[in-house]
């Protein structure tokens, strides 16, 4: 039955981190996968989960079925976290939200479901974007093609060349815009770049499909929702990805969430009964742990408000690593490298090339991924200066 079936090759960033645990070099540093370490170089787990985490075992519950569209306060409050509490969508009744196996199964819903509703739409995605885009998109059905965005010898976006190819599609096309902290670049938009796609993305008659997988890691909760705010205004139905892997470190819990803004109450309801067959036909419903950590956070002030603090501290220590990169790098002879603490959350475009990271990893065993990406969220006072000095000494020769 399988005899035919052909080897698949390994994922590109996993087997990358099963390089590095092979490698004995006691100087090595992972900065290929994104995630998030804290100052010892741990993964955090952060406090208000702890307490959560304690509230929730101090009174065990029996673990039914969620509802298929997940747990409806974990929902609300997710709604508010994207839209805004005071959001008049929210009144109206206009957004579908479900709760989703992280940031990857929120994709996978809206990408199920918009190959139910336009079915010969294309999909269009940054050039570069996170490898799952083209993977994911591609297995729902879709045909995916590219828009410009990464300007590699202006160091930022190319925002002419995003507009000139988003103007350039058919009306339908989905669009997936990363809502903040591009991965793999970490150059995002200025608002005024933001309003001019949303007036292509208004006038060409596109659906705009927003990914935030790190709201709070580029300037903090709110202002990093104003993004899909500016899109709320202006645009009737758009749909966003929320992923809480990294904003509450629950990687391996799977939280997430679908958001789809309707046009009215009653699109809503229509959209929300499709939404609910493409979960019940995938996996009927979703987890209940992850979720009700992410509930307990947000429900309660104080906790919330240390949630608040934590991220704040993720996201001013990423700031603080990649100045110490560049320090580290003019201290060791490279200057020009400033543009690292121009982008914003966890990776940085390094400017490497492909030969020079694969040196870095071969002869210092700093591991980054080959398009020159690498996580600044694993820097840490132990290893950032072998890391600038591994850099500098692969740029010099
Ligand atoms: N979108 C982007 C842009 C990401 O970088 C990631 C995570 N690397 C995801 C989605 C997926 O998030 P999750 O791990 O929650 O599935």
């Amino acid at each position: 039955l399988f005899s035919r079936v052909e080897q698949a090759p390994p994922d590109a960033i996993l087997g990358l981190t099963e390089q590095f645990k092979a490698d004995t070099n006691p100087r090595k540093v992972n900065l290929g996968v994104g995630v998030y370490q804290d100052a010892t170089g741990k993964l955090p787990l952060l406090r208000c989960v702890a307490a959560a985490e304690q509230r929730l075992a101090a009174t065990p519950t029996a673990k039914g079925y969620l509802a298929i569209d997940g747990i409806p306060t974990y929902g609300r409050e997710v709604k508010e976290l994207v839209f805004g509490a005071d959001s008049p969508l929210l009144e109206q009744g206009r957004v579908v939200t479900a709760q989703a196996l992280g940031g990857t199964g929120a994709l996978k819903l809206g990408a199920d479901l918009m190959r139910q509703v336009t079915p010969d739409a294309t999909v269009l995605i940054s050039t570069p974007s996170w490898e799952n885009h083209l993977a994911l998109f591609t297995r729902a059905g879709f045909t995916v093609e590219k828009y410009r965005y990464y300007d590699a010898a202006r160091k930022g976006v190319d925002v002419d060349g995003m507009i000139e190819d988003l103007r350039a599609a058919a009306p339908g096309t989905i669009v997936v815009l990363h809502a903040c902290c591009h991965n793999p670049t970490g150059y995002d938009l200025a608002p005024a770049d933001w309003q001019r796609v949303i007036d292509a993305v208004v006038e060409g008659g596109l659906t705009a499909f927003l990914d935030m997988a790190y709201q709070g890691f580029s300037q903090g909760i709110e202002e990093d929702g104003a993004v899909v705010r500016a899109f709320a205004e202006r645009v009737p139905s758009f749909l966003v990805s929320t992923s809480f892997s990294k904003s509450f470190s629950l990687y391996g819990e799977r939280v997430g969430a679908l958001s789809v803004v309707c046009s009215d109450a009653a699109e809503a309801a229509r959209v929300l009964s499709q939404l609910k067959i493409v979960i019940r036909t995938n996996y009927s419903n979703p987890p209940t742990h992850g979720a009700a950590l992410v509930e307990t956070v947000l429900e309660d002030p104080e906790l919330r408000a240390q949630w608040v603090a934590e991220l704040g501290e993720m996201r001013d220590r990423i700031k603080a690593m990649r100045t110490k990169l560049v320090d580290g790098l003019a201290a060791a002879g490279v200057e020009g490298m400033g543009y690292i603490t121009d982008q914003v959350g966890m990776f940085s475009f390094s400017g490497l090339t492909k030969e020079q990271m694969q040196r870095l990893r071969a002869e210092y065993a700093v591991y980054g991924t080959d398009t020159g990406r690498i996580c600044v969220a694993a820097l840490n006072d132990d290893n950032v200066a072998y890391v600038s000095e591994s850099i500098a000494a692969v740029l010099q020769g």
